[in-house]
């Protein structure tokens, strides 16, 4: 048995929702099925659950979501008459914007795309919907509770053999929406997958799987056709927007493998991520390339730092008190650099230093914004001797200045930090060094 999750460009409209019917209605063993909210049709689009966030926001301001809603309406009113479901939208429609317009949460507002998108599919498949408005369920702080859910979606749907179920969102403790965070249909999948026992989880989206970089800055780079579940989390939480990071947690205790497939390549095998890769793929010493722009390096300076018991700790309580996240901290005898992504200091750098300075005294502190991160993935680069000479030898041939480096223990990753005017320079002398190859 497989449980299918089809993403937004799969739900976009009722051309797009006809090729998911196709896919399945070809093969009997896909039984439960996830769905995103429609997405863009055409790049300059607007997905619905960016028009239903806009919605909130407007009746913030207007005390109505009159403009906005207009356009939601159509969207679903076309998909519905072209797809020629019978079904009747109008009444769901309707308590979504009182509800919107009535003091609900966003939460609630994004999630009711994925809840009609859910609806219209089941309808044309003539399977079950089943909402997952209290099978998936979240705590106050709205951190998934993946045991009690994974109970919840078993129990209700071994009475289904076949079902249409949302993705994105369930319920917390007190009965309110939650949603995981954007592109979260795709642990919704994993859960149902790993509640179902399904033998796999296709994730079918609009491209014909992982790739080894991102297209917008290498030139037609390959399909990587087995990667681990480590070496997906390393590159899509470093930028590669395929799945979301976390939706290897509901399975990768289990073994359970997701097959990446492209809706509008069905034939295409895709990408299949599994718990350890073997045979020939699994010969590659690169898996793939990813990276963000956006970071700061705030190095510290204190002579003797390594001999003070408690230095990183002082340092990192502050970024804990400001609810500040780091991304690495690579160190020497009397340094210690913090990267931080941009987007979490929140303007609080200057409060951030004036705290280091007066609770720790380190004899300089320097920061360097404007910096990228480059992630270099692969399981087998621990066993190869040279890995990182090549890496260093292919930037310094690009003439790329490396400002921070920074290595996982398990050695899958080497990780880099460049100027952002050199990030795409990078990726490439990277790519062409080890994926290349392959
Ligand atoms: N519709 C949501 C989003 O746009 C969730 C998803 O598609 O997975 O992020």
């Amino acid at each position: 048995m497989k449980v299918c999750k089809f993403g937004g460009t799969s739900m976009a409209n009722a051309s797009t929702i006809k090729r998911v019917v196709d896919v399945v209605e070809k093969d009997p063993s896909r039984q439960y099925i996830v769905v995103s909210a429609p997405g863009k049709r055409i790049p300059a689009d607007v997905k619905v659950t960016d028009a239903l966030y806009a919605c909130f926001n407007e009746v913030k301001k207007v005390g109505n979501c009159d403009k906005t809603f207009e356009t939601i309406e159509k969207r679903f009113h076309d998909i519905v008459a072209e797809l020629g479901v019978d079904l009747n939208v109008d009444d769901d429609l309707k308590v979504i914007k009182k509800s919107i317009e009535e003091s609900t949460t966003a939460d609630y507002a994004a999630s009711r795309g994925e809840y009609l998108s859910a609806k219209i599919l089941a309808s044309k498949l003539g399977f079950e919907f089943v909402d997952t408005f209290d099978l998936i369920k979240f705590n106050e702080k709205g951190e998934l509770l993946l045991n009690y859910s994974l109970d919840k979606v078993k129990a209700k749907l071994s009475k289904h053999q076949h079902a249409v179920l949302p993705g994105f969102y369930g319920t917390d403790t007190m009965g309110k929406v939650r949603t995981f965070s954007r592109g979260g249909s795709d642990i919704t999948g994993a859960i149902v997958a790993r509640a179902m026992d399904a033998t796999v989880y296709e994730n079918w989206t609009d491209v014909d799987g992982f790739l080894t970089a991102d297209p917008r800055i290498v030139e037609n780079p390959t399909t990587i056709s087995c990667l681990s579940y480590k070496e997906l989390r390393e590159l899509s939480y470093m930028g590669a927007e395929v799945m979301h990071p976390e939706s290897i947690f509901p399975v990768h205790s289990i073994g359970l493998p997701i097959n990446i497939k492209n809706t509008f390549n069905p034939d295409h095998p895709g990408t299949m991520i599994v718990k350890t890769v073997e045979g020939e793929e699994g010969n590659n010493v690169v898996t793939g390339v990813s990276g963000q722009k956006g970071f700061t390096i705030i190095n510290i300076e204190k002579d003797m730092m390594n001999g003070q018991v408690g230095f990183v700790r002082k340092v990192l309580s502050i970024l804990e008190y400001e609810g500040i996240s780091f991304e690495h901290l690579p160190s020497g005898i009397d340094t210690m650099s913090l990267v931080v992504k941009d987007e979490n200091l929140n303007g609080k750098m200057q409060k951030i230093l004036q705290k280091i300075r007066e609770n720790i005294h380190p004899d300089n502190i320097e920061i360097h914004s404007g910096l990228s991160l480059v992630a270099i993935v692969g399981h087998n680069m621990a066993a190869r001797l040279g890995t990182a000479s090549r890496v260093f030898g292919a930037l310094a041939d690009a003439h790329i200045n490396v400002r921070m480096i920074d290595q996982g223990s398990s050695e899958l990753n080497i990780i880099v930090g460049v100027d952002t005017c050199d990030y795409e320079k990078a990726i490439n002398a990277i790519y062409h060094e080890f994926v290349k190859e392959h």
